[in-house]
């Protein structure tokens, strides 16, 4: 399944590949109650340097390598700007073709004048920031004034951005109050996520509401990101997913690709020459597709009907202005499946066959590692995991 580069696929306007990558950085300037990372690991807040150069990654990543043009989405579990290279790396990316997406939390005015100013017009309109609105950080740290003076900074350059509140309960008083800062300063409301506990197996919803007052209580921000959230949340997908080959999981720290969350790596960075090996999941085992906003609307389920990206992103200002740009808009209003073939019954299964023999392989390498290195208290966690299930 190698990437193919045919005159459909190289159609630099349409979306051939989307990719979440992970960037090292787990440092950030916030300590938002209800992240998922960084506060509950203060002393391993840290920001790790890059093995790989920035032009290398891009090489690693170049349109003919990956098949097209693809959707790069680079978040960090800390703040994603804080890394001195993040801003060069983008222009890389943004240069070799791809449309880039940063998530951030919009209170790095350095990197934001950065990104305005090293990143030309034209290859702007290829880049969008998603920037989380961390209300009660904000408020408590009387950052508001600071942060809608950076997003001011982006809307006056060719840079798309959106804005969306990860919802707490200790909010809730505080919507009528949310709802006019985002109405004087960004000229709509802001899209609202879905916070979710991971400490629990069954990852709920991190809130003392029931479901039913958790949708009436957020709805009232009238956001499609939040709709459909709520509409897969907790549903694990017993469709055929084709992640992994319409698309996957990238870490820059170890130059690996996995086709999606936790699944078993592998290293892509180091031969620049060696075709990526594409091949589908098929069979999610996960309990839920929890970034389900981002794979499930760029079509990873080409069965499952979904909004665009674009409705989980833009809104309309009160006075008719976007806050996607243009050729943004155009590009993720797009579903993979208009770049790349669906698979017959024989490549599903034979995907199939791959991966429980590519997962075998790998399980094995794994367990004489830690044999090799003497890791005996992971073994046995490892081994008691495996009598559980
Ligand atoms: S359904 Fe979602 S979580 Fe499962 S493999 Fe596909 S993209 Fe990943």
């Amino acid at each position: 399944m190698r990437p193919d580069m045919n005159s459909r696929s190289l159609n630099k306007d349409s979306i051939k590949r989307y990719f979440d990558i992970q960037v090292p950085v787990t440092a950030c300037n916030l300590r938002c109650d209800y992240c998922y990372i960084s506060h509950h690991h203060h002393e391993s807040a840290e920001i790790k340097p890059l093995k790989y150069s920035n032009s290398h990654i891009r090489k690693a990543l170049s349109r003919e390598r990956l098949g097209g043009t693809c959707l790069l989405n680079l978040c960090g579990s800390g703040e994603t700007l804080l890394p001195l290279y993040v801003v060069d790396l983008t222009r890389e990316l943004l240069e070799e073709g791809h449309y880039v997406m940063l998530v951030t939390n919009g209170l790095s005015t350095k990197r934001f004048k950065e990104l305005v100013k090293q990143i030309p017009a034209d290859l702007q309109k290829h880049l969008m920031l998603k920037i989380s609105f961390h209300f009660m950080e904000l408020k408590s740290k009387e950052l508001f004034e600071k942060f809608f003076a950076n997003i001011r900074l982006i809307e006056d350059s060719d840079i798309s951005f959106t804005v969306e509140l990860t919802p707490s309960d200790d909010e809730i008083p505080y919507i009528d109050e949310i709802k006019e800062l985002c109405l004087k300063n960004l000229g709509a409301l802001c899209h609202i996520t879905v916070a979710r506990d991971n400490t629990k197996p069954e990852i709920p919803i991190l809130s003392a509401l029931s479901r039913d007052e958790y949708i009436s209580v957020w709805g009232q921000f009238d956001s499609p990101l939040f709709d459909f959230k709520m509409q897969i949340f907790g549903e694990p997908r017993k469709e055929e997913c084709y992640n992994g080959l319409w698309g996957g999981y990238i870490n820059l720290e170890t130059g690996s690709i996995s086709q999606c969350y936790g699944l078993r790596p592998a290293r892509i960075f180091d031969n620049l020459s060696a075709p990526i090996d594409f091949c589908p999941v098929v069979k999610c085992k996960k309990a839920q597709c929890y970034n389900g906003h981002s794979w499930l609307t760029f079509g990873m389920i080409p069965e499952l009907a979904t909004p665009t990206h674009l409705e989980m992103r833009d809104r309309i200002t009160l006075d008719g202005r976007h806050w996607v740009g243009e050729e943004m808009r155009r590009f993720l209003s797009h579903k993979l499946s208009e770049n790349n073939e669906m698979l017959s019954s024989k490549g599903k299964w034979t995907a199939l066959m791959r991966n429980r023999s590519n997962q075998a392989v790998y399980t094995v390498r794994r367990l004489v590692d830690y044999i090799v290195n003497g890791e005996w208290s992971v073994l046995r966690s490892k081994f008691q995991n495996f009598v559980k299930k």
